[in-house]
């Protein structure tokens, strides 16, 4: 399984040809609200090709309409995936009912190929999940946007990742990034990669000394690049 990180919380996994796109923001939408992204989205709709588009929450950074409507007119095969919110949301946006997937707290679907575990995430959108993701013998934690909770930390399901990408930013119902430090200590994954951070300057944080911490316990850390694919 490779993975490539498309800014703030958005990420396109990659296994046995199949793609799955996660909370891609795509549009300028934010910007008629006075929040103008830092960087441009790295990916062309054409480039992204997904064969399943999940979002974690129903908010603008991670549901984008706009992109939402556009990949699902370019892609007709792609299926939609998401919590109930979400779900909600693919209707009002007219995405066809079978092509939307509810995700549900503790249930697997399999979608493009990966197995994907919606976990707890505490947020201000109440139907928000973290993912865990399997391919290729491979396990990876998706936080989405959480605060800082026991019902993480203490989750047996997410001990021993290969990888646990997690928010840092510390703002808007998302952890710290002492909080997120907190939380990988616990769960011990392989690799603990810093997110959701340098698409917009009112919500942003430093994530160098996350990666230190982590690189001080023995957890596998760096700062992601967005022109590249990483393996896992
Ligand atoms: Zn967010």
């Amino acid at each position: 399984m490779k993975f490539r990180w498309l800014t703030q919380g958005s990420f396109l996994f990659e296994s046995n040809n199949k793609r799955l796109l996660v909370d891609p923001y795509m549009s300028d939408f934010l910007e008629t609200k006075g929040v103008k992204r830092m960087v441009k989205f790295p990916l062309s709709i054409e480039e992204l090709k997904p064969d399943a588009l999940l979002c974690t929450h129903d908010h603008l950074d991670h549901l984008d309409p706009e992109t939402v409507v556009k990949i699902s007119g370019k892609y007709p095969d792609c299926v939609l995936a998401g919590p109930e919110r979400v779900f909600n949301h693919f209707t009002q946006l007219e995405i066809s009912e079978k092509r939307r997937v509810l995700l549900q707290i503790d249930q697997t679907k399999t979608l493009a190929g990966f197995d994907v575990l919606p976990v707890f995430a505490k947020h201000s959108d109440p139907s928000a999940v973290g993912i865990i993701i399997s391919a290729d013998n491979k396990k990876v934690y998706l936080s989405g946007d959480t605060e800082f909770d026991e019902k993480i930390t203490s989750n047996q399901l997410l001990k021993k990742m290969d990888l646990v990408l997690i928010c840092i930013n510390g703002k808007l119902g998302n952890m710290t990034l002492e909080q997120a430090f907190e939380t990988v200590k616990k769960l011990r994954p392989v690799s603990a990669l810093p997110m959701h951070y340098g698409l917009f300057s009112e919500n942003t944080a430093d994530p160098l000394p996350f990666i230190k911490k982590c690189i001080a316990e023995e957890i596998k850390s760096f700062e992601m690049k967005y022109d590249k694919f990483y393996n896992i």
